[in-house]
């Protein structure tokens, strides 16, 4: 597999349920993320897709979004955000390795059931500074390095 390709954050028993850009009842007017449904649970570990350093941890994006932990890559140009969380695993400041558990999945902020919801953004970071997340759907590699 390319070092180039990112992982999922959930492992291959999760998939996408709401993609990325979807129209719908959104402040945006469309998704700025991908969901993926948690099967009803939460505590679902959670996984950097890419590394970095942990950018924030709590609320930056807002209450709507739940409990986020939100990464920036190395070179400064993407923070990933994973939203709607129960716990989180790390702290502001820390590098983070691809793979790395970050979090477990949640159903905080506004929700309508447990799921999580990954968004990428680029600069200048604000809300609707998003573009289509890069994940590995690439047969069954699928989420598989996600551990
Ligand atoms: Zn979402």
């Amino acid at each position: 597999m390319s070092l180039r390709l990112r992982i999922n954050p959930l492992d291959a028993r999760f998939w996408v349920t709401t993609p990325y850009g979807v129209r719908g009842d959104w402040a945006a007017g469309y998704h700025t993320g991908d969901d993926y449904s948690t099967h009803g649970l939460t505590g679902v570990p959670v996984h950097s897709t890419w590394p970095g350093w942990v950018w924030a941890v709590g609320n930056p994006w807002g209450v709507d979004y739940g409990l986020q932990v939100v990464i920036v890559g190395p070179l400064g140009r993407v923070r990933m955000g994973y939203c709607h969380l129960s716990r989180t695993h790390v702290l502001p400041g820390q590098w983070v390795r691809r793979g790395q558990h970050l979090a477990d999945s949640g159903d905080s902020g506004r929700s309508t059931g447990p799921h999580l919801h990954y968004e990428e953004r680029r600069p200048p970071f604000g809300y609707g500074d998003c573009r289509q997340p890069r994940r590995n759907d690439k047969g069954s590699q699928h989420g598989r390095e996600g551990t």
